[in-house]
């Protein structure tokens, strides 16, 4: 099998580094599910201060921290509304339906981009016996699908306004909130108190083995602590892994700025031999949608020529690949991926046969 030089598949292959191992080897633990770790506690602490909010919890994923949002907002009968593409309901496995008992409705957002006007008018409240009532409303920042795409403040502010006047309750997905921090200056804070709960991912960009947290209000918290005993997910000495989210807290945020730079490069390289296939200025962090069906590829090809030359990627469509940096990933293996790339993207499939 090829060598795989540069792994684009996701930024969730982040392998703990030695710093990372030393302080999960050093870290003092305890029983959670009995409060009884401090090194899990002083995570919690920390994140619910970096985000603005009262209190966190540690989840073993970032599914599981949505759903425990999701869960403390909507009860059975109501509603979420979100965008089409958010992660919450398109790649939770219907989770929210089958552990909140609720449904849900979608607005479709350009590139996942918050409009909250669109947004607010999808939402229901007050209709009585007629209509479901919209209990939440979700936004995801950075957005996954939608390519990396940062939510633009003033639009979340904007739907913060008009949820607060309808009761309706907002829950950031922020798995990736890190890097719309990194890209835009905006302190973590700023975003996270314009919503009831949050969800940010260690796993991701900031390269833990594993791990989410939820923050939000000490009674909110204390509420989700017993539903995810309920959903499996009390755990006991996890300090040695909240010792890795400390330490990607301490090391691994402003280097994001890395992935961002490597991944708008390689979209400048992308679009200079096939123009069209992407808009290098919208690429703003370490996510790069490519439209391939531009140049005539399948992305299912594609992605099986690309891992012939050592490149992994994920086809997001069956005309769209979706590339990802992270800590794994550096100059050289960006290199690789224009060199190896580019003749693909500008000659299109028959270009491959040649090779
Ligand atoms: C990865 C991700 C999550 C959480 O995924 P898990 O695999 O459950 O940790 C949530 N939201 C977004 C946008 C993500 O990219």
């Amino acid at each position: 099998m090829t060598q795989i030089v540069a792994d684009l598949l996701s930024d969730t292959l982040t392998r703990p580094t030695a710093g990372m191992r030393a302080a999960i080897a050093a870290a003092e633990v305890g029983d959670d599910v009995f409060g009884e770790d401090p090194t899990v506690a002083r995570l919690e602490a920390r994140v619910a201060e970096l985000l603005g909010h009262e209190a966190g919890l540690f989840a073993p994923t970032g599914s599981m921290a949505n759903q425990l949002g999701v869960r403390l907002h909507v009860g059975p009968g109501q509603e979420l509304v979100a965008d089409s593409l958010a992660h919450v309901l398109r790649a939770e496995l219907g989770a929210a339906a089958i552990l909140s008992g609720i449904s849900s409705r979608t607005w479709v957002a350009d590139r996942g981009l918050l409009d909250a006007r669109q947004a607010a008018g999808l939402m229901i409240t007050g209709a009585g016996v007629y209509q479901v009532n919209t209990a939440l409303a979700v936004v995801e920042n950075t957005h996954n699908f939608g390519g990396g795409t940062v939510q633009p403040i003033e639009q979340i502010r904007a739907l913060r306004e008009e949820t607060r006047r309808q009761g309706v309750a907002m829950h950031l997905d922020g798995a990736r909130l890190w890097n719309a921090h990194v890209a835009t200056g905006i302190p973590l804070a700023d975003y996270g108190r314009e919503f009831d709960t949050v969800s940010v991912c260690l796993s991701k960009g900031l390269g833990a083995p594993v791990g989410s947290v939820l923050v939000g209000t000490r009674e909110h918290i204390d509420e989700a602590r017993v539903w995810r005993k309920r959903f499996g997910g009390g755990m006991r000495q996890v300090g040695v892994l909240a010792a890795a989210g400390l330490y990607a807290l301490d090391h691994h945020i402003e280097r994001l700025a890395d992935d961002h730079a490597r991944a708008r490069r390689f979209a400048e390289a992308a679009a200079a031999v096939a123009p069209g296939s992407i808009e290098p200025t919208q690429v703003e962090t370490n996510i790069v949608i490519l439209d391939v069906a531009q140049s005539g590829w399948a992305a299912a090809d594609l992605v099986t020529e690309a891992a012939a030359r050592g490149i992994r990627l994920y086809a997001v469509g069956p005309g769209k690949v979706r590339l990802v940096w992270h800590l794994d990933v550096d100059d050289a293996a960006t290199d690789h991926a224009i060199a190896e790339l580019g003749p693909l993207l500008s000659g299109g499939p028959r270009q491959s046969r040649q090779v």
